[in-house]
């Protein structure tokens, strides 16, 4: 299988002078189509039409399955050529990137268009128009008049109501107050905010530390996802049950592949076969793919592969017997750093 880190691609007319291509890295013109491929983690990287079908050959498949609108005819008869045969269409619901967080736009630069209604941001005077709000998602950040912003995450504007941050106008907090639907609670804070890296897939060593997302107790050899902290003099992780970060905002399924195919030796099959349970249902919208579970299980595979691969290195070490399972997991260069 080909595995990769983005979650989408989009395709956009090079304005920069010079650029270059992360496959090949040679320069992309300006004038010319690039293709800006989103990972989990770490910044969008910029590829030529061709090498995007190499790298990200999955997503490549989609724009040409749904022949998407944002993508030129003539771009994605390119994309045609190059991506390889056999590599079928990656899920369509791995585009989505929920809204995870909002900020205030104190000092918008410039004048520009609201993502959902087009408009000019900030616009016309009054709470309605006249703010810009930043709305923070996976891949990157969008601006939105408070107007629209109440549409699309009225749970965030109700927790900018609830914790009445100093960072808000009051003039806004009480547009929000007004607007946000009675019966719509508070959106609950990232269980991620201020953590980074890779999370880790252990084995809860005791039952001391509790499930950040719920507050509950993860139980002794327990599955649990830990991730390190960003801020603060304690270095120590935080940890989730792997059902509540499935829960939760931030909840991607790229990050539960990412944490699989990283998985170290302590994660057995019986613990794949419990993240599978906690995952969501599938996505109406994957009707053409197979499954995360099942995406997951073979993932593992080449993770067991691997696992046997590195045992027998060391035994064939003593009796000089070479053989060996190929990689066949292809990852593009370059993602998991030196
Ligand atoms: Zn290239
Ligand atoms: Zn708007
Ligand atoms: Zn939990």
């Amino acid at each position: 299988m080909h595995w990769n880190p983005y979650i989408d691609v989009r395709v956009e007319v090079s304005r920069a002078v010079r650029a270059s291509c992360r496959q090949c890295g040679a320069a992309i013109d300006k004038g010319a189509y690039r293709v800006e491929a989103v990972p989990i983690l770490g910044k969008p990287e910029l590829l030529h039409v061709d090498c995007a079908a190499k790298r990200a050959p999955d997503h490549a498949r989609r724009k040409l399955v749904d022949k998407d609108p944002d993508w030129p005819p003539e771009v994605l008869e390119d994309l045609a050529r190059f991506v390889p045969e056999g590599v079928g269409p990656a899920p369509r619901s791995y585009q989505r990137t929920p809204i995870m967080d909002l900020g205030y736009d104190k000092d918008a630069a410039g004048v520009k268009p609201c993502v959902y209604c087009m408009e000019p941001c900030p616009g016309v005077a009054g709470p309605s128009h006249g703010h810009a709000v930043r709305a923070f998602s996976l891949d990157g950040e969008r601006r939105f008049h408070p107007a629209c912003i109440v549409e699309l995450a009225p749970g965030l504007c109700r927790r900018i109501v609830v914790e009445a941050s100093d960072r808000w106008p009051p003039e806004l907090k009480a547009y929000f107050a007004q607007r946000v639907p009675a019966h719509v609670l508070p959106t609950p804070r990232s269980p991620w905010r201020h953590t980074a890296g890779v999370p880790a897939l252990e084995h809860a060593p005791s039952a001391r530390a509790a499930c950040r997302f719920c507050s509950g107790k993860i139980d002794k050899g327990d599955l649990r996802l830990a991730r390190e902290q960003i801020y603060g003099m304690r270095r120590s992780p935080v940890y989730f049950h792997v059902g509540c970060y499935a829960k939760s905002d931030d909840y991607h399924p790229k990050m539960i592949e990412l944490v699989v195919l990283r998985a170290p030796d302590e994660v057995t099959r019986e613990d794949l076969s419990r993240i599978v349970a906690a995952l969501p249902p599938k996505a109406e919208e994957d009707d053409d793919v197979p499954a995360l579970g099942e995406r997951l299980e073979e993932i593992f595979a080449w993770v067991e592969r691997k696992r046997e691969a590195t045992a027998s290195k060391s035994a064939a070490a003593a009796a000089a017997k070479p053989k060996l399972t190929e990689n066949i997991v292809d990852i593009p260069e370059g993602f998991f750093g030196a």
